[in-house]
């Protein structure tokens, strides 16, 4: 496992580390930056592995370090994110992984620390392992993960070498998509438009609980929104968290947009839900531009309104009640 060829997309980052590597000119700290779920962390992995290799191709995966690598059990890797309730990173264990690189290296000639969330460094763990950054012992490389650079000392931000990684593109992640089991093609195109660029959030839209958060969407749109109906289904959305509420708002908006855009006479192949044309053609039947407008209206409000604190069964009842009315 983690190899180059792993990272999806990237094409220059992986490029140009691999050219650093080779010319032995990789800095002794990096910041990897850029949006949650699109590899970094994942890049972060397979370079220290290069780094410990050392071969030719590194990471060959073939020696004893790139095994050991691989086994997760690498005596020169240290990794470190925020812990606890509180999901920061302590002073206590920016102290604790000084002291390991203290020492010299056990099976390459050099060590890897990866801090990953490196933004919840507090004050002081920051200004910490800042000393360290200062004084850099040649045979230590560090990297830093962050999806919210901002966040970190600009003396931190400063000693590194700054890697933006830029959001994915569709077909990247569809490709992605579409090794999982129950994934066909036009299901992985939807979930990469969905996804808007991360690896980790189009894959939460393929666990189970999101194909039925789409099912029960698809229920919605062609059921009775009787007000018993709308009490059930608002006690189940409201039992949940709300980033899958979202989730099925986000589903909604989807086929609204689909029968706009079937309205519109606009090629299939621009459909999110492709793969249901028929239940589609039976909606856009039933409704006239102008309430599909309102609808869409409807639907942008509530994915706004999701991202507050206000209580989500109030929410998704009030939305519920005015769609159902026609406009
Ligand atoms: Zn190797």
């Amino acid at each position: 496992m983690s190899d180059w060829s792993d990272i999806q997309g990237h094409i220059q980052i992986k490029q140009d580390l691999r050219q650093l590597l080779a010319e032995k000119r990789l800095p002794h700290a990096l910041l990897f930056t850029g949006m949650e779920g699109i590899g970094k962390k994942l890049t972060a992995q397979v370079l220290a592995k290069a780094l410990f290799c050392g071969g030719e191709n590194a990471p060959c995966g073939e020696c004893v370090s790139c095994k050991a690598f691989a086994a997760g059990n690498h005596p020169d890797f240290y990794y470190l994110e925020p812990e606890g309730k509180a999901k920061n990173i302590k002073i206590e264990q920016i102290r604790q992984m000084q002291s390991q690189i203290a020492l010299s290296p056990y099976l390459a000639d050099k060590r890897v620390v990866v801090i990953d969330g490196a933004e919840y460094m507090n004050e002081a763990a920051a200004n910490s392992l800042l000393k360290t950054l200062e004084e850099p012992t040649g045979d230590v490389v560090f990297i830093l993960v962050t999806a919210n650079k901002d966040m970190l000392l600009p003396t931190i931000l400063s000693r590194c070498m700054k890697i933006y990684f830029a959001p994915l593109g569709e077909n990247e992640i569809a490709a992605i998509a579409k090794r999982q089991d129950n994934i066909d093609d036009a299901k992985a195109r939807m979930i990469a438009r969905l996804s808007g660029g991360s690896m980790s959030k189009a894959l939460s839209f393929v666990d189970e609980e999101s194909l039925k958060l789409n099912d029960s969407v698809w229920e919605f749109v062609f059921a009775a929104v009787t007000a018993e109906y709308i009490w059930r289904l608002s006690d189940e959305l409201a039992a949940m968290d709300r980033e899958k509420v979202m989730q099925w708002a986000g589903f909604l908006q989807m086929i609204v947009r689909d029968l706009l855009l079937i309205k519109a006479g606009a090629d299939d192949s621009l459909l999110y839900n492709g793969n249901k044309k028929e239940e589609l053609d039976d909606l856009a039947a039933r409704f006239s531009i102008g309430r599909l407008l309102y609808c869409q209206e409807l639907g942008e409000n509530l994915a706004l309104r999701l991202k507050s604190n206000a209580d989500v069964k109030l929410m998704v009842q009030d939305f519920m009640l005015k769609w159902r009315e026609p406009k």
